[in-house]
Order: C-alpha cells, then structure tokens, then sequence
C-alpha cells in the first residue's frame, strides 16, 4: 500500500525545473563553497545535484522515488563524493550539513518544516509554494507562519512561474532562504521565544506549556520565574479558559492569533 502511494505522481510532486535561469539563480543563491557539506532533498533527475557535487565537499541526496535510480546512479558515478539515502525525508535521519537545499512537494511544506526544526545545518534554501513564503515573509498570524518565523530568518529570494518546470506546477513557486534562529540569541525576542519553546512540546496543554515557557524565558536573562508567578502573568493575559485547556497542537489559526496578540 505505501509502495503504490509513494509512487504515485500526484503525492510525489514531481515537477522538474528545466528553466536553465532558474536552476543558476538557485544555485548562485545557494553560495556554495568546496568545503561544505550539502544535503539536497529531492534530487529528482539530477540537474541541480550535478552542479552541487562539483562545488562542495560533500554532498548527500535524499530521494523518495527509486524510480529515480537510473538518473541518481550517473551521478554517483560521475562524483566519489555523493551518496544518496532513499526514503522518505520526513522520516529518515537528516545528516548535520552546512545547507540543506529542496524543492520539496508543497503539500508537505509544514511537516518538512517542523522536521527541520530538529535537524542541525547552517541555512536551507528551498523552493516552496509563493503562497506559504509570502505568508511568512509578510508575517502573517497562522500557526504555519509563526512556527516559521520562530525558528528561521526567512529571506524571499524570487517568485518562480510555472513554466519553469516540467510538467507545471498549477500555483506559483518562491525561493527562499531559512536561517535557523539560536534559542541564546532569543532573549529580546518575546514572543518569538514563547512561540518556539512552545511548538516542541506541543502535545502538552496551552496552559502548562506557556507556564513552562514564561519560566524558560525568564531563566535565558538568569533570573527564576516560579510556577506560580507564571500561572500569574497567564491569568493576565485574560485567555478563553476552553483555549488554556487545549493542547498547543489543536489549536486553530485564529486562536494562534489570539495567544500572539495577548503574550506580553
Ligand atoms: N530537485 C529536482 C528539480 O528541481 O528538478 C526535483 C524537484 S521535484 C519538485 C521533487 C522531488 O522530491 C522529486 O524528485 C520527488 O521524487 C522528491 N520527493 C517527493 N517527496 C519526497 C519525500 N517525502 N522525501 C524525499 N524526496 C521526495
């Protein structure tokens, strides 16, 4: 069963990019340098991999489809510094690399994203549907886009058409760039704290999470917070007693957007 869905076309998002501009400006903005190591998620049929593999250290691919083998094995025969691990890249190990480079299916831009929360690289750069980049660049208030932004410094680096890719895509694409946020880094940066301490444990209730929160904040500046000074400042914030009591995980759009506006 899973065999048939992970070959199937639909869910694969199989759309190459054969606009020569395109594949140069991705590149060029992947500033690669011969000692990195790169991961590149998605080799598809190698155009980009080829370049990527003369310019740096190390480059490993991770591709779903083996489908793709035929493509992948020229290229690792061309490179001695390739390696490839396929399997699905919301499951497997990512490796600890200087950047991570995708252009992953949009339908999986939100589990990719929480997957690179854990992953340990320098910068990814990523094409992804236009709509989520300008959510997050434009800093909008949906889970997605507050998640994001916690975590990474998101830079747009150009709109992509369709015609870029074969077959094409039925929505418009963006380049991004995602430079991950150190948590050390964070202690002017409130909100963006709370939100990011609270996604990693997202299946504990609002309330216990940004009682924990509150307190890990004030510990970054090296003062102690107790838990009941925490529950204080939490029943100042005057947050519907039904959404305290909801895991973090379940909660909607507009209740991310309440908790944004109400933390101070
Ligand atoms: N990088 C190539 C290019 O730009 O022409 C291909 C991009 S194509 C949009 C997406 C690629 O990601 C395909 O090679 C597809 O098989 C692969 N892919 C899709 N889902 C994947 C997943 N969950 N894990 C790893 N690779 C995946």
């Amino acid at each position: 069963m899973e065999k048939e869905f992970e070959n199937d076309i639909n869910y694969l998002d199989q759309h190459f990019l054969i606009d020569k501009s395109i594949i140069n400006a991705f590149i060029d903005a992947s500033k690669l340098s011969i000692n990195e190591n790169v991961v590149e998620i998605g080799p598809g049929k190698g155009e980009i991999s080829d370049t990527i593999a003369r310019r740096v250290n190390h480059l490993t691919c991770i591709e779903i489809d083996r489908n793709l083998e035929p493509f992948i094995n020229v290229l690792k025969d061309r490179f001695d510094n390739v390696d490839v691990i396929y399997g699905n890249a919301l499951n497997v190990f990512i490796p600890d690399c200087d950047k991570i480079i995708s252009a992953l299916p949009y339908s999986i831009t939100e589990p990719f994203i929480e997957k690179l929360l854990r992953c340990n690289f320098k910068e990814a750069i990523l094409i992804v549907g236009k709509k989520f980049a300008d959510n997050v660049v434009e800093k909008k208030m949906n889970k997605l886009a507050l998640l994001t932004n916690s975590f990474f410094v998101v830079e747009k680096i150009m709109d992509i058409a369709p015609d870029a890719f074969d077959p094409e895509p039925r929505v418009m694409s963006s380049m991004i760039r995602l430079t991950p946020i150190k948590r050390e880094d964070m202690s002017h940066s409130f909100k963006k704290f709370i939100f990011r301490e609270m996604f990693f444990y997202r299946d504990r209730k609002l309330k216990n999470n940004l009682m924990e929160s509150l307190i890990e904040f004030v510990k970054l500046h090296g003062k102690k917070l107790t838990k009941k000074e925490s529950k204080g400042i939490i029943e100042g914030y005057n947050l519907p007693k039904e959404m305290l009591n909801k895991r973090m995980e379940n909660l909607s759009n507009e209740e991310y957007e309440i908790l944004y506006n109400a933390l101070k």
